[in-house]
């Protein structure tokens, strides 16, 4: 499976009960939004469904590896400067990761990371 954002080949990583893709070029991951809600609830915080996020259809942010249909950008965190893109018919989840590694312990918490100043940002944790 090519990254969406780099369409280089993904390595797949797995282990601590998750499976997911990395880009070895961009250290975006590719899981499944199960997956992801899986990581967050075991790190005490709400499913995806409830960070908030603020969809962008109109940012370009290439395809779904697996469906071949238009990844859907959600905007987050301060500003809205942080962002993961989506795939509304299989929920997959691409998001860049800060970690060098290719342990999937460092992706994990990388992801973690991540959703936790997603969800952080002012009223982004309100829903709507
Ligand atoms: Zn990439
Ligand atoms: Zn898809």
């Amino acid at each position: 499976m090519d990254c969406p954002r780099c369409a280089v080949e993904m390595v797949q990583l797995e282990g601590e009960g998750s499976v997911m893709s990395r880009c070895p070029e961009c250290a975006g991951v590719w899981l499944d939004i199960a997956e992801v809600n899986r990581l967050l609830l075991r790190h005490n915080m709400p499913g995806l469904e409830s960070l908030g996020g603020y969809p962008n259809v109109d940012e370009s942010v290439g395809q779904c590896p697996e469906c071949q249909v238009d990844l859907v950008a959600v905007e987050g965190g301060e500003r809205r400067s942080m962002r993961y893109d989506t795939c509304e018919v299989c929920g997959g989840i691409f998001l860049e990761t800060e970690t060098e590694s290719e342990d999937v312990k460092e992706a994990i918490k990388s992801i973690i990371d991540f959703y936790r100043r997603f969800h952080h940002a002012k009223g982004a944790a309100k829903g709507a």
